[in-house]
């Protein structure tokens, strides 16, 4: 079986996702760009999370060619846009997350709020433009509106994070999670103060050096 440990890669992190509240039912999908044998691995469409097994991962080429597995996601273009155009990004994950979600059918971005938005790269998580799922469409709207950051949230739908590896790309998505909710708690008992972009700017250098390498 190829691609075996990206395989269970994304149903361990599917699970989570799940298990974190960060998406439901089938909502969500997962993938890994294996760049030495130029093969991405990906949730296969409309199959629950808890049945999921290796055998049921579907492998593609860049181009959307299955060699194994079963259907890949109806967002797989979504996915692909990345691998195609950013070399450093190795995973995608687009999540039906609560808080995020509520944000992006506001159509606005969740703004600066906390500084650990630095983890996106960018000083707000912008929002794409409206387009139906599982089209080319979707996949180019949030292509182009993530530019170089993390995150985009998905206009009356949900968020698309990406990173070097699965591990960035999921904290990526909880810790937005966690801002949005903090956002809709505090515009409940007031105006948040947003932060200034240039200190989101230098927290992002700062994220270059943090913690144990
Ligand atoms: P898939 O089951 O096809 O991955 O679709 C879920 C989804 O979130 C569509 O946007
Ligand atoms: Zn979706």
């Amino acid at each position: 079986m190829i691609l075996e440990k990206e395989r269970k890669q994304i149903i361990t992190f599917s699970l989570k996702m799940l298990n974190d509240n960060l998406t439901n039912g089938t909502a969500g999908n997962i993938s890994i760009f294996n760049k030495e044998k130029q093969l991405v691995a990906i949730s296969p469409t409309g199959i629950p999370y808890d049945l999921l097994t290796p055998q049921d991962i579907s492998i593609v080429d860049l181009n959307g060619n299955l060699i194994e597995g079963k259907a890949p996601s109806s967002e797989l273009e979504m996915h692909l846009i990345f691998y195609r155009n950013r070399k450093e990004i190795n995973s995608v994950i687009h999540g039906h997350t609560k808080y995020s979600t509520a944000i992006a059918c506001l159509q606005k971005p969740l703004p600066a709020i906390d500084y650990m938005i630095a983890l996106t790269g960018n000083f707000e998580v912008p929002c794409a433009p409206y387009a139906s799922y599982g089209t080319k469409e979707l996949g180019d709207n949030c292509f182009k509106t993530m530019g170089d950051g993390k995150a985009c949230l998905l206009a009356n739908h949900g968020i698309t994070t990406v990173g070097e590896n699965i591990e960035s790309a999921y904290n990526i998505l909880s810790q937005v999670e966690y801002i949005a909710n903090l956002y809709i708690l505090s515009k409940s008992i007031g105006e948040p103060i947003i932060l200034d972009k240039y200190e989101i700017f230098n927290m992002i250098e700062r994220f270059k050096n943090y913690g144990n390498k």
